[in-house]
């Protein structure tokens, strides 16, 4: 066939397009696995002039990572024939990539959950080389609980779970330790969502409370749990008026609460601060870095946990049945049948969700214990939580070891890192904190003040479900990640395994997130917005 405008076809050549176009999202390489494959698609690329790299235009769709599917049309036919599919040839194929990953930053300070714990045995760090089924990146609330379930449900694989730094003195373990059972988006001053949203959240957030809870009560874990809620507490007018928007939405959801009044919060927290708060039952308190530390060490026995073993390096390999991705840590490596990265905003220099991640830093501080007689002047309740009643506000503890614990400000995390500067004006808006609440305790200072990253999107998303083939990642709490992230790695571990449930149906329809504006454009925008948040949320702060 030919026509003025298109040069002639040679029959073996009516297979193939004129324009070639690559459609392949995280492609680094395909190895076409068997030698029928390979001698089809260079016959393909020969008889289209296209180069080895397959240069511009053959419609090449990914169907999954281990076969590829090729159509081919003529796009220069007559027009009666124009779109016609001329080659539709699907090709076993293999996945390979190879990726280096940036260092974790070590913190700046280490936590005062952590450094007051009395038993801190050394960390067992990964050397030489070790196999396994499940491989889980990232010891958090997500990575810790991703790598438990997998070993409870797949009593027969072995599961190895390795985090960067000490499990207790990470993100999760840095943390305020309230494992919230309601919605709560620190980006809405009220922290409520829509009814949906609402729902969904409760439904999460029960998922994984009940999942800590089971570990607290099989494993025997002292953290010292305590089923006390929370008081959403406020100091001003505007705090009081978003508490009333939280009512609205707690009564549109059917959840108990009760109001608290001025009298009643000052008599619990021993603070004239505040003016009113709402009582939210379902809360638990917790040390997040106990909890943390000593559910990595009772472990199921198919588990290895393995700390101060950052991966350095990720190679994917899936496709053929014996296929195993490998990733290199600095004295060791690992090969797994299937990787889980729970490694929060990390994970997007693991090839997936690439320029997504908008890294925040947010700051506690911890007194030493309040002597008898601090504690008197203090006259409060032995333990309690306050949320602001503005998410910028300030949160505050008193601890099981009688300490006072506040935290606030957020900052941006330019490269995941926090800087000393951010840190030290974080002390400062503690220190103010806390002249506003206790100002006859406030001179004591504190014993301790950190910071911990979490991660958010532009638009909200989150990352769950099968990224590659054989890789799986869940990750982007937005902030809330105790009773979340455990859900969110919980199910990521039952997903893997064909498992259905309530919060993997939710899940899985949430929006990915999408890529951020340049990162100077949004760590400009970030540090905008949350200095005139913490400027407006006045003496909730
Ligand atoms: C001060 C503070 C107070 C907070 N208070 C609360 C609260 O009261 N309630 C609540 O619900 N949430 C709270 N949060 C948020 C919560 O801590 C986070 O949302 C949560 O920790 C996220 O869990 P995660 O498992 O996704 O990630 P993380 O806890 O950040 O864990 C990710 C892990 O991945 C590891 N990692 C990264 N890269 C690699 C690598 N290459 N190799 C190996 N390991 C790697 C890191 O070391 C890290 O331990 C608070 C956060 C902070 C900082």
């Amino acid at each position: 066939m030919a026509s003025e405008d298109h040069p002639p076809v040679r029959p073996d050549e009516e297979l193939f397009a004129e324009s070639f176009l690559i459609e392949w999202e995280m492609l680094d390489w395909v190895t076409l696995s068997s030698s029928a494959a390979r001698a089809k698609f260079s016959a393909l690329a020969a008889a289209t002039n296209a180069n080895s790299d397959w240069g511009d235009g053959i419609l090449v769709r990914r169907v999954d990572m281990t076969e590829i599917h090729v159509t081919a049309s003529l796009s220069r036919l007559p027009k009666s024939r124009k779109g016609e599919i001329l080659a539709d040839l699907s090709l076993p194929c293999r996945w390979t990539r190879a990726l280096k990953v940036p260092t974790v930053h070590p913190e700046l300070s280490v936590s005062g959950w952590f450094a007051t714990m009395r038993q801190i045995e050394p960390a067992k760090t990964l050397a030489g080389e070790v196999s396994c089924d499940h491989l889980v990146v990232g010891g958090g609330w997500m990575g810790l609980h991703c790598a438990r379930r997998l070993a409870e449900l797949d009593p027969d694989s072995s599961v190895v779970l390795v985090d960067a730094g000490r499990i207790g003195n990470n993100a999760a373990g840095r943390c305020a330790g309230f494992a919230i059972d309601l919605a709560h988006n620190p980006r809405n001053p009220h922290f409520a969502e829509d009814i949906t949203g609402n729902t969904e959240e409760y439904d999460i957030n029960q998922d994984g409370l009940g999942y800590i809870r089971s570990s607290v009560e099989e494993l025997g874990i002292d953290c010292d749990w305590s089923p006390e809620g929370k008081y959403h507490s406020a100091a001003s007018e505007n705090g009081a008026e978003n508490l009333l928007m939280f009512a609205q939405a707690l009564d549109n959801l059917g959840q108990r609460y009760s109001w608290v009044s001025k009298e009643e919060i000052q008599a619990i927290t021993g603070s004239r601060h505040y003016i009113t708060a709402l009582f939210a039952p379902g809360t638990i308190l917790l040390q997040p870095a106990k909890y943390m530390y000593w559910a990595a060490r009772r472990m199921p026995s198919n588990c290895s946990v393995f700390e101060e073993t950052p991966v350095t390096e990720v190679n994917y390999d899936a496709g053929r049945p014996d296929s195993r991705h490998t990733c290199l840590t600095p004295r060791g490596s690992i090969k797994a049948k299937k990787i889980y990265l729970c490694n929060t905003g990390y994970m997007t220099k693991f090839g997936f969700f690439d320029g997504t991640a908008i890294p925040l830093y947010t700051f506690a501080s911890l007194t030493r214990p309040l002597t008898d007689s601090e504690s008197k002047v203090l006259g409060a309740r032995a333990t309690f939580g306050v949320i602001p009643a503005d998410s910028f506000g300030t949160t505050l503890r008193r601890t099981a070891d009688n300490r006072l614990f506040l935290r606030n400000v957020y900052s941006y995390a330019r490269d995941f890192k926090a800087s000393r500067s951010d840190l030290e004006r974080a002390k400062r808006t503690h220190q103010i904190a806390f002249e506003r609440r206790y100002p006859e305790l406030a001179p004591m200072g504190y014993e301790h003040s950190w910071g911990g990253m979490m991660t958010l999107a532009q638009n909200n998303g989150m990352i769950f479900g099968e990224l590659g083939k054989n890789v799986f990642g869940t990750g982007f709490c937005n902030g809330t990640g105790v009773s979340r992230g455990t859900a969110f790695g919980k199910a990521l571990a039952e997903f893997s395994l064909g498992k259905s449930s309530r919060t993997i149906d939710i899940l899985r329809k949430r929006p990915s997130p999408n890529k951020g504006y340049p990162s100077i454009i949004t760590e400009l925008g970030v540090r905008l917005t949350t200095s005139y948040r913490l400027k407006k949320a006045g003496i909730e702060v």
